[in-house]
């Protein structure tokens, strides 16, 4: 007997090959038979005649690492279900809430403070612990995690700037060996943000070696996407090429009008490195918009010392000049780690009216969320640099931007399709929902977004095609077992499509809107999501490299 029986289903299988059509059998967790099944051989049947069956999409940079561990884990998570997600990789942009230190503990809660849907113990350390902690609790998706660089430098060395000793190297080393060994797939790499941009190019190589002797991933939130950007992919190349390892540009974007032609040539890039034997490949998320700290507007040194540096720079005349005509004007250089040096100058890259408030969380000052920083200067006759800082200190730093301008202006523009449809690239959503505040669409659109918009409305690309870029392409990536694919033996994570339905409804305005058009989504041969009922289940299981 058969648990789970799928009929008449319209398989996408993620190879990219054409459909087919076919029965479906599960036996617990896995897909046990593809061929011709009868009713009466299974416990449960879905009928999906006229729709699409294809995996379970595959998250590969998800940053919910602590709302897996959060009380709020389900409730958070729905918007990633119901588009189809049915795994997620945490610990991206050099961000891994494991492993910690008693030392580094702090620094590291302080750091992920947007990611956190409120108050958690973190009473982990290694990453085995924090495993066992999701595993205790349940999940409902599948999720496996990259070692943050970050958070391994923050245990040898705090976030200090310059070069570790070699006895410091050492204990980072150390560190994203043991969390290797005990699962993770890799590292990821933050070279915007500290500790991570302290970092020059021989230390991410040194560190690189390591993930390739457990043949793990190596990612990387580039050291900026405008001015910077062709540096960026070169220095991300040249880790592969001396390291040896696989390395991966995580959400591959170009940031103002004017660097959008560095798409093009990055993606010349990555192809040209292959050619010469250097496994590298990218992946995306398909908006012209990307949400981050408001906080991100302001130079490096304008923030040494944390909050209360950059109050009181604010508060003297004088540095807040300096801070003013900084950021209207320092153009970024390479290298960025070096001493009063700018990775990446967002308002330089695409000017004040492209800045959006996207969350403020007093009511009084609610009314400027949706302007655009030129548009709040007006309404205060200010200039928009005094606005937004006042804004700023007046809500302690708690305000979002949505930057507009990303990889083009609207969604049809040639950079951001030549993202969509390269064949070296991914899709991911790079967004969370906290609860809290108002999250970027993409946390509830992604998927649905490119299959409505992208495949059947503008044509850019197939169906079985796109279904690669989000199932198979990442398992490859990530070496990740037994997943990705519709095959026998495989696990049975399934989603079942409307292809003339599916859409994303989530808007900049309105982001928790769930998509039409995904009727089931199975995890591990469990339904999770039921003609649009979602069950309160944790068929999810944590995932370790290797096995
Ligand atoms: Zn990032």
């Amino acid at each position: 007997m058969y648990s789970l029986l799928i009929k008449n289903a319209k398989i996408v299988d993620g190879t990219g090959n054409p459909w087919f059509y076919a029965d479906l059998a599960m036996k617990g967790e896995k897909v046990v038979r593809i061929g011709s099944v009868k009713e009466e051989e299974s416990e449960k049947t879905i009928d999906a005649k006229s729709f699409v069956v294809c995996p379970g999409f595959i998250d590969q940079h998800s940053h919910a690492d602590l709302v897996l561990a959060s009380a709020q884990q389900l409730k958070c998570l729905e918007g990633r279900i119901r588009q189809g997600i049915t795994t997620e990789m945490l610990g991206n942009c050099g961000i891994s809430v494991a492993p910690i230190s008693q030392e580094s503990k702090g620094l590291m809660k302080a750091f992920t403070e947007w990611m956190a849907p409120g108050d958690l113990p973190w009473d982990w350390e290694s990453m085995a612990d924090y495993f066992s902690l999701l595993e205790q609790k349940g999940v409902p998706i599948n999720v496996g995690t990259l070692t943050g660089h970050g958070a391994v430098r923050a245990i040898a060395m705090g976030f200090r700037s310059g070069r570790p000793s070699s006895g410091e190297l050492e204990v980072m080393k150390k560190h994203l060996a043991d969390t290797l060994e005990q699962g993770s797939f890799g590292m990821s790499m933050g070279l915007i943000y500290a500790p991570g941009m302290y970092a020059d190019t021989r230390e991410l190589i040194e560190m690189a070696k390591v993930v390739k002797e457990y043949d793990g991933l190596v990612t990387s939130h580039v050291r900026g996407s405008s001015e910077t950007n062709l540096f960026a992919e070169r220095e991300l190349i040249r880790i592969g090429e001396e390291s040896g390892c696989r390395v991966h540009r995580s959400h591959n974007e170009a940031v103002g009008r004017e660097h959008w032609d560095k798409i093009e040539k990055s993606l010349q890039m990555e192809e040209e490195a292959r050619k010469r034997g250097i496994d590298i490949a990218y992946d995306m998320f398909p908006y012209p918009a990307a949400m981050t700290m408001m906080i991100a507007i302001y130079p490096p040194w304008a923030l040494e010392g944390g909050w209360e540096g950059f109050v009181k720079r604010l508060q003297n005349p004088e540095t807040r000049r300096q801070m003013e005509e900084d950021v209207e004007e320092m153009v970024p250089g390479w290298p960025t780690w070096k001493e009063g040096s700018w990775p990446h100058n967002i308002v330089k890259a695409t000017g004040w009216e492209n800045i959006y408030i996207g969350y403020i969380p007093s009511e009084k000052n609610k009314k400027y969320e949706g302007l655009n920083l030129r548009e709040v200067g007006e309404k205060v006759s200010k200039s928009p640099f005094d606005a937004i800082s006042d804004l700023l200190i007046e809500e302690q730093g708690a305000i979002s931007q949505l930057i507009f301008g990303v990889s083009g202006d609207r969604e049809t523009d040639a950079p951001l399709h030549q993202l969509i449809a390269h064949r070296l690239g991914g899709f991911v959503t790079d967004a969370i929902d906290i609860g809290m505040g108002i999250p970027h669409p993409a946390a509830y659109g992604t998927y649905p977004r490119i299959l409505g918009k992208y495949v059947r409305e503008e044509k850019l690309l197939s169906l079985e095609e796109a279904v690669r870029k989000m199932t198979s392409f990442p398992a490859n990536r990530l070496k990740l077992k037994d997943r990705g694919l519709i095959r026998e033996g495989f696990f049975a994570d399934l989603v079942i499509i409307d292809e003339e339905k599916i859409i994303d409804r989530a808007t900049y305005e309105k982001p928790r809107q769930f998509p039409e058009g995904i009727e089931y989504v199975i995890v591990n041969g469990e339904i999770l999501l039921e003609k649009g009922r979602l069950h309160p289940i944790r068929p999810g299981k944590v995932l370790r490299r290797g096995k």
